[in-house]
């Protein structure tokens, strides 16, 4: 009763848990594990409290302008909105068509795609990912769909698709929009932002929640060839003139410019995450080759559930998928050293 025929029957994206009651070693939803920027910090003590009587930049010139700077684009070229996922929920209005060709995504990748495209009513053109879980790239190559949307690397299995193979998608299909989603990319070296000057169909889509130490912030960018940004600009100003608040806005803007801080902690999740996974593997068990900040694992003789469960018995939450292909693994997000140790402590009793 009262609801629209979309709400009674969506299934909506399920978030990982944030436990409110206990305190977690939490693994389970890629926060990172070091502090934000201290010019953050300090940003937010010195923060004048009557800028907040006004409505923020409906614009955010200047976060633009230093991710801009960043990344060597124009202001243009950039799109920012409340979390990398409201970039994302926009781009599916924006780039494709209720009724038309469908979108095409793997069948194991980032779990929001396929609730977006019911949202706008847009076909799922799925792709199996091949046996190894890497990306079919012949297929997306070849697919008939009106637009692709890739997660590079592809979550939840971290694994990378090369520049190269990304390349070969896009120029493939020059006359439909190639999403690459970089949520995780900043822990690879495949990045293909720079590649928007060559090829106008491409959108990359980031976030300040990963690499940057900034979930709670709720902030995520798209660069991409200007036309497509005004695109974007044009859903979101159907949507809500205000998506990034003044306070974030100012957090983002220093994170962003903190290149130095920010290199430091990717390397340090990076540093962590290989001498993890070696560790995983004197454990016997199965790890997929990661280039993000979480590591996919299993166990020949522990299902992914009981390890789940088990360790949250022992108080530290990883990721658990009820899904075919992948009901056997876990994903755990690299934390502090700290925490990884008491992991490695936790699955040398249960397994
Ligand atoms: N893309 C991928 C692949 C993700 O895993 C996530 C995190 N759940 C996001 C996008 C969204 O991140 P956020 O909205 O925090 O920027």
């Amino acid at each position: 009763m009262y609801l629209s025929k979309l709400a009674e029957s969506i299934t909506p994206y399920e978030a990982g848990e944030q436990p409110q009651d206990k305190a977690y070693i939490k693994l389970n939803t890629n926060e990172n594990p070091y502090p934000p920027t201290k010019k953050a910090k300090t940003l937010l003590e010195n923060f004048d409290i009557d800028r907040l009587k006004l409505y923020s930049d409906p614009n955010n010139r200047r976060l633009k302008e230093a991710i801009a700077k960043v990344y060597g684009v124009k202001e243009d070229n950039v799109f920012v909105g409340n979390g990398s996922d409201e970039v994302l929920a926009m781009c599916f209005p924006a780039f494709f068509n209720r009724g038309g060709k469908g979108v095409a995504f793997a069948d194991i990748t980032y779990s929001f795609y396929p609730v977006y495209a019911s949202l706008y009513e847009i076909k799922k053109n799925i792709i199996p990912l091949k046996e190894d879980f890497s990306i079919d790239t012949e297929s997306f190559m070849n697919t008939d769909a009106e637009g692709i949307i890739i997660a590079n690397p592809n979550a939840p299995t971290g694994i990378v698709l090369s520049r190269e193979e990304v390349e070969n998608i896009i120029i493939a299909n020059r006359n439909k929009v190639v999403i690459v989603d970089e949520a995780y990319a900043d822990f690879s070296d495949e990045s293909v932002v720079d590649l928007i000057e060559k090829y106008d169909n491409l959108v990359v889509v980031k976030t300040f929640s990963k690499s940057y130490s900034l979930a709670g912030i709720r902030c995520g960018y798209a660069i991409a060839n200007s036309h497509l940004i005004d695109g974007l600009c044009r859903i979101k100003n159907s949507f809500n003139s205000y998506t990034v608040n003044s306070i974030s806005e100012a957090i983002a803007t220093e994170a962003m410019l903190d290149t130095d801080y920010h290199k430091k902690c990717v390397e340090s999740v990076i540093k962590t995450r290989e001498r993890i996974t070696a560790e995983l593997k004197k454990l016997k068990m199965t790890t997929l080759e990661s280039g993000a900040n979480f590591i996919f694992a299993k166990h020949a003789q522990v299902d992914g559930e009981t390890l789940y469960r088990t360790l949250k018995e022992r108080g530290i939450l990883v990721r658990y998928f009820n899904k075919p292909r992948i009901s056997d693994f876990v994903r755990i997000t690299v934390g502090s050293d700290s925490e990884m140790d008491r992991l490695i402590e936790e699955l040398k009793v249960i397994v």
